[in-house]
Formats: structure tokens, sequence, C-alpha cells
């Protein structure tokens, strides 16, 4: 059985549950009426008669005349019809037409509304009605139309024809999504933005799924849930400019509500992205950018795209504009005519307009050529070209560069650092970098969450669960930031450590990270990294270093993808020192990659989206190129890919266990006393040989934060899967379970200790550094957090002695 529920919401009485209709007449007698008139469109006229005959012939008649946008000649003729039937109450089955229709009964004489609606948009949780006369939809707020009953029964939703179903799924988007923008929403209590997230959330979960099954009956079912949670919603907080475009487009040139919705929504999104609540619209979009989240929502459930299309004249807009201006509505931005005009006229255009960032036609997938050449070696320097002649021979900067190319200088450290630390590269471009418009600020979602405080509590996570179709996730818009230390608004010294979970590629979209180099460590599914200077291919058990300012797209060529970016801020990552161990063991420079200059000349009339993090906060761009037209490039501010599989372990060879620093493969250091902004270690296949020595890691209390990461694991056990996240904090003691210390503690003391084989197919590996850990409030209240882990360090027994040695 689905959801059932009933519930008193202020006035009205909602009764939810598939064959929920089936009771309309005990309902009407619950609220005490005495003759009902149904009110419908024509084509639900039979549906009607059906459910006025459970009420029966003498009580309930059925009037089929409810039209779009409820025209006032209509009222007046089903008012007669109010008056023949001497109706007490008028049942509105059907979408917003036919209860606009009955909520416009209701202004006018003394009749209840009750609503059967059988569409998603809302209309029957609120108390606004709209009436169209001489072209002008007037809308108004009284509390005598909000309906006394509502039935919800997903069944009746059922035989809603594809683009309707759609359509009206995006005017429940919109209540969800404009009750989240408002200003009103400030004044409200929390239910309201719960409740309008969690709709936004279940609406678009459901247009996706509708879009590919249209029998989906769960999907109908949580559809219908949503638009009534999502109507509530916008009941609290009321409509501001989105609804009132919607209804002068409406009422001006007969634009069909629902389409309108669909087509308007991205863009308002993208008019009000720095609204103070828009990071709500995107957590519940699961995307970085409310508004793309639209778009690429709009693109999945092939939604009605421009206002053209839907009958809308171009010289239509300055008209809308003048309206909504002559009484504008509440709005958190101020609302200037050339900024309406601006987002009409995108509207109107469609996909195609000037700039408009987020295409509906979908852009070419991430995929990277069969075979990427590369150089090796980490920090090069290295010169690549992809066409011979392409790099200046003598100098960097020639007044004209070969082929007509633009150079371009990134440098990644400050000028005047010592030598060896300097990094910086030299491109050779078709077009300029900076060619790009205007930076609007991202709303702060899960990427780049603020810090919470440090806790001594261990903790462990689940592995993120990777997206599935018909949702499209990217590996940017599938980024969860677990927590870290260091303020990169200050240019750090800090850390992040986030989680990615992804099931497409970055479609013309790149990432730069101004505030740190990145470290992707694969867990599932290879990477395909686009980077400014060329491809790289990571797959698990592989790591790639992105240096900070350098785009990167990264695709998900596997279909799935899943694994951590460790972000350090201030220093760079390199090789650690290796001191007493010489000069040979560990990761080998020459054993990390660089790619080989790889270039596209391509434009983007549809706009290829720069998103930019700084100080901690991430910014959006378009520009109509690729960036990825570095024809040549040379210096050694580049990225890399490493094979974890090449990583020369060190280890005891007599007895007690080293620290793991022993096994650091990159690091970041804080100060030269050898403290770690953070270190990358990992825990390959190797040989464990010490004798008369505990085995696994002693118990013990680190100078160090560690985030542990289990790429892969022969013997998932103890919910130490594949793909799961631990972490042991500052100084807080930590060490292997209760069960392990008995089964060590019940073996002799003088049990041969023969050599064992770590197995290869056992890969786990640890971000540690001399900071806190801060955990963001996601990491701290995720479903995710593992509450059973705890657990495995309980029941610890004393096997304390005295009179044994
Ligand atoms: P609608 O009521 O006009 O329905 C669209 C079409 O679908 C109609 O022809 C209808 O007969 C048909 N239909 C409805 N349910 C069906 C089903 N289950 N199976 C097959 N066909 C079905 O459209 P709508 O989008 O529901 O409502 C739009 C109207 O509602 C607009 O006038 C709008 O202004 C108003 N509205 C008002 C509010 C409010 O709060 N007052 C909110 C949203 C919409």
């Amino acid at each position: 059985m689905g959801r059932q529920f009933t519930v008193q919401r202020g006035a009205t009485r909602v009764v939810f549950g598939a064959g929920a209709s089936a009771d309309v007449a005990a309902e009407i007698d619950r609220l005490g009426a005495r003759r009902a008139l149904f009110v419908c469109t024509p084509r639900r006229e039979e549906s009607a008669k059906a459910l006025a005959a459970r009420v029966g012939p003498e009580r309930a008649a059925v009037v089929a005349i409810a039209r779009e946008h409820v025209p006032a000649d209509v009222v007046s003729e089903a008012r007669a019809a109010v008056e023949a039937a001497k109706a007490d109450l008028v049942v509105a089955l059907g979408g917003g037409s036919a209860i606009g229709l009955a909520k416009a009964l209701a202004l006018g004489a003394a009749v209840r509304v009750a609503a059967i609606p059988t569409t998603y948009s809302g209309s029957e949780v609120t108390a606004v009605y709209g009436i169209t006369e001489a072209g002008k939809k007037t809308t108004g707020k009284d509390e005598r139309v909000r309906p006394a009953l509502v039935v919800y029964d997903p069944d009746l939703t059922a035989g809603l024809p594809r683009d309707a179903t759609i359509a009206s799924l995006w005017n429940a988007m919109a209540h969800a999504a404009e009750a989240l923008w408002v200003p009103a929403i400030e004044r409200a209590d929390r239910l309201a933005a719960l409740g309008a997230e969690e709709a936004l959330r279940i609406l678009a979960e459901s247009a996706a799924r509708l879009a590919s099954r249209i029998d989906d009956a769960a999907a109908r079912e949580s559809a219908l849930e949503g638009a009534y949670l999502a109507g509530a919603a916008f009941s609290d907080v009321g409509g501001g400019l989105h609804h009132r475009l919607c209804h002068v487009l409406g009422g001006a040139f007969g634009a069909p509500h629902a389409e309108t919705h669909a087509v308007l929504l991205p863009h308002v999104a993208r008019f009000y992205r720095e609204a103070p609540r828009a990071a709500a619209i995107a957590r519940a979009l699961f995307a970085l950018d409310p508004s793309r989240g639209l778009f690429a929502l709009a693109r999945a459930t092939s939604a009605p795209s421009s206002l053209a299309a839907i009958g809308v004249p171009k010289d239509g807009v300055a008209r809308v504009v003048d309206e909504v201006l002559a009484s504008p509505p509440p709005s958190p931005r101020p609302l200037d005519r050339d900024a309406l005009v601006d987002l009409l006229e995108r509207a109107w255009s469609g996909p195609k307009a000037r700039g408009a960032p987020p295409p509906l036609r979908a852009p070419p997938p991430l995929r990277a050529p069969p075979s990427i050449a590369t150089h090796a070696g980490l920090f090069g320097p290295h010169q690549s070209e992809a066409l011979a002649g392409a790099l200046p021979a003598a100098q960097n900067a020639p007044r004209r560069a070969p082929y007509g190319l633009y150079p371009e200088l990134l440098s990644g450290t400050p000028f005047t650092v010592k030598s060896a630390e300097s990094s910086r590269v030299w491109m050779y471009r078709v077009r300029p970098s900076f060619a790009h418009g205007a930076f609007a600020s991202l709303p702060r979602g899960l990427f780049g969450a603020e810090l919470g405080d440090a806790s001594p509590t261990r903790a462990r996570w689940r592995p993120l669960p990777i997206p599935e179709a018909p949702a499209e996730v990217d590996f940017l818009d599938g980024l969860v930031t677990l927590g870290g230390a260091g303020d990169p608004s200050s240019g750090g010294p800090g850390y992040a450590v986030h989680l990615y979970a992804a099931n497409a590629g970055m479609r013309d979209r790149a990432f730069a990270d101004a505030d740190g180099d990145l470290l992707l460590v694969p867990q599932h599914g290879a990477l395909d990294c686009r980077t400014e200077l060329g491809w790289l291919r990571v797959p698990p058990g592989s790591i790639a270093i992105i240096p900070r300012g350098l785009k990167v797209a990264v695709g998900a060529p596997d279909g799935a993808a899943r694994g951590w970016v460790l972000e350090v801020l201030g220093r760079r990552l390199r090789l650690p020192e290796r001191g007493p161990i010489g000069s040979n063991g560990l990761a080998d420079a020459r054993h990390f990659l660089a790619p080989a200059a790889a270039f596209e000349d391509r434009l983007c009339p549809d706009g290829f989206q720069i998103v930019h993090k700084l100080g901690g906060r991430l910014y959006a761009a378009t520009q109509e190129h690729s960036p990825f037209d570095v024809v040549a490039w040379h210096g050694n501010h580049a990225p890399f890919s490493y094979d974890l599989a090449l990583f020369n372990a060190m280890g005891s060879v007599s007895w007690d266990h080293p620290d793991p620093s022993i096994l650091t493969v990159l690091t970041a250091p804080l100060d030269d006393h050898g403290r770690s902004i953070a270190d990358f270690v990992v825990f390959p296949g190797r040989w464990e040989v010490t004798e008369h020595s505990f085995r696994p890691p002693f118990m013990h209390r680190n100078s160090a934060s560690e985030i542990n990461v289990v790429i892969e694991t022969p013997a998932a056990g103890h919910g130490y899967d594949a793909g799961c996240t631990f972490l042991s904090p500052l100084l807080t003691a930590h060490g292997v379970a209760t069960h392990t210390y008995d089964q060590i503690f019940a073996r002799p003391g003088d049990a041969p200790d023969p050599p064992h084989r770590i197995p290869d197919a056992s890969l786990w590996a640890m971000f540690e550094s001399a900071l806190p850990f801060r955990a963001t409030a996601w990491a701290a209240a995720s479903p995710l957090v593992d509450r059973d882990f705890l657990r495995h360090f309980e029941g610890a027994r004393s096997y304390f002695d005295p009179s044994r040695r």
C-alpha cells in the first residue's frame, strides 16, 4: 500500500491516498454539505459524473465548462448552475482550471469549495484566486475560496498525458522555488522553508522519473504529495515575481499556465541565483547552481523551453515588464527594467539566447580520446605542443605568437617565492581566457559548506550513493564537503576533504580552484580529466593533482564515479623529504604523468560555464568558447596523474609498527618542523613481516587528524566497505576493534609470526593533517553517518593480572 494520510491543515481537511476519491460521498457528508455541484473541464465530464453518482443524483449535479485562466463569462454561467442546483458546496474535479472556477464561485456566493485535484497545480491548498476579463487576469487572496476539503487520489492522475504531466509538475516546482525566494519566507516559520525544499526535491525526482516512464505509479504518488507540499508552502508565504510573470503572460497572451512556468522557472532562478535561500533550491536539485540544475531538469524532462514556442509575441516582452513594474511584487533583489527585459528576452528565445548560460540542447559529452599522450616527471618542467612549432622558441611573449595564438601566463605561486617552489605555466591559446561574462556568486551548498566545530569523536560515513538515471549528476554537482580546517578567505593554510558521486560527465562546464590544489582519489569508476593542458585518465587505484587556478572538466566514462578530493590551501602538494630513507623508495617523481597538449577550437553559442572557487565561495560565469583551447604550453604548474601501484612501500623488517608517515605519497608542509597541512598516505598491498609484535597498528593518539578512506578491499566487513570514510580526530585514541584485540591476545605469546602478504586488492588511504578536522553540518547530520561505528570499540576486557608477568 502506498502513502495514505489524513490531516486537518488549517481550514482544509486533506485526505491523501490511492483510491481516496471513492469515499467522496462520506467526505461531503462529513462537511455537512447538502447539495454539491461538481465543476470540471469538458474533458473530465464523464469522471465527474461518475463521482457525482456516488453522492446521489438528488444531491449532486455536474457542470463541465471550466476553462483555463477562469474567464469571467464562464464564472457567470457556472454561477447560474450553482443557483439552479441549490448547491452549498462546489466540488472541483481536475486541475487548476476547475479549482479556479470553484474558487471564483465561492467569492460571489455562499458556497464552500472542495477539490479533487488531478494535476499538480497546487491551487487546491491556496486561498489564491484568479479571474480573467478583457485580457487581464486579476489575482487575489481570500480565505473564502480556500477549499474546506481536498481529496488527493494519485489514481486519478494516471491518465494525465505526458506533456501535461511534465508541465504541471513545473507549475508545482515553481510553487516550491518561489516560496524559497520570496522575502516573506524570512518571516515565516521553518515549516514553510523545510516543506518547500523537500517538495522541490520530491517533485524534481518525480518529474525525472515520469519523463522516462509515464506509467510509474510510485512516481505519480510522490509527484502528487510533492505538489501538495509545494502548494502548502506557497500558500504560507505567497507569490513573487515568477507567478506575477506567469499571470501577466497568461492574461495578456493566453499563454498556457503550466507551460509558462516550465519556460520561466530556470530563468527566474538565474535572476535570483544570489537570493538568501537559493542554496536550498540547489540542494533540492543536487546542483551547485540552481538555475543550471533547473535547465538540466528541463532538458531531462523535455519541458517547453521558450515563450516564443508557447505563443507569446516578441513585442509582448515590454508590455509584460510595464505591467509587472506598475505594481512590483515582493522581491529579494530590486526589479529594474533592464534586468526584467533581459530575463524575458532570454526566456522568449529559449536556448538560442545570446549568452544563455545553461543550454537546453545537450552539449557534447565529455570523452577522452582512446589513447592519451603524457610527459613523465612530477613538476617537470615540461613543454608540450599539439601543433609543431606552436611554442615560441626564444621568448615567452613575442608580439605575435606562432599561429596567431594568445600567450597567457598562469602563476600558481607568488612571483618572488624560492625558485624551487615557483610554479607557473605559459599557455598559448586560441582565445583569451578573460573573454567571459561577469561572475555571479553561487549559493553556498554542500560543496564549500561552512566548517563547524572540531569534535574529538571518531566517526565513519558509509559510501556516498552514486546517482541513478534519469538524474544526471556530474562531478561538480556531485561534490559534498565533509570537513577540514583553515580559512580559504585568508588563503589558508588549511585543507578540505570533499566526497563526490556522479553518473555523468561535466558538459560544457569547467572548474578552477583559486583556493588550492586538488588531489582527486577515485574509488569507483575512472575519471577523464580534461584540463587546459590536456587530458588525464584517472582510474581507481590512481590519483590526479589539479594545480590551483587551472581549469578542469571531469568526465565519468564508466557512467558512475565516486571518490574523494583533498583540497590543500596555502601550500603546494609535493613529494615528502625521504630523510634517512635516502634517495629511493616511496613515490618516484618519474612515475607522475603530465598531459600532452590537446586542444579544441570550439564555439559554444549556448554558453560554456566556468565555475570558479575563491575565498571558499563559488562563482559562475559564462563564455562562448571552450576554455580547452591551449595549443601548446610549457612550465611546471601542470596537472599530474599517478598510479598508486607504483608506490614503493617501506616498512619494518624486525619488530613493531612504524608510523604511517612512512607511507606518505605527497605532502603539503605547514612549516619547517615536519608539520603538514595535509599528507596523502597510502596503504597498498605489501608484506607484513614483523615478529613478536602487535601486528595491526597498536592503539594510539596522534598529533594528526586522520581521514581514512577505503579505496579497495578484498574482505569488506564490520562496515569497512569500499567507499567508506572514517575519521580519527587529533589526539583522540583509536585502534583496531575490541574483537581484534581479543583474537590477538588469545594467541600464545610465542606463536610463530610467518610473513603475511596484505593482498594487492587491499588499498586504503589517508588524508592526514596537523590541523584539527572541523566537520560540515552535512557531515555531522548526514544519514550516511554510521551510528554503529563506535560499538566496535566497546566492551574491551581487562587482561591485567598482577600475578603473571
Ligand atoms: P487545467 O486545469 O487547465 O488542466 C489542463 C488540462 O488537462 C485540462 O484540459 C483538463 O481537463 C485536463 N486534465 C486534468 N486532469 C487530467 C487527468 N488526470 N487526466 C487527463 N486529463 C486531465 O491545468 P492546470 O495546469 O491544472 O491549471 C492551470 C490553471 O490553474 C491556471 O488558470 C492557473 O492560473 C491556475 N492555478 C491557480 C493556482 C492558485 O493557487 N490559485 C495555482 C496553480 C494554478
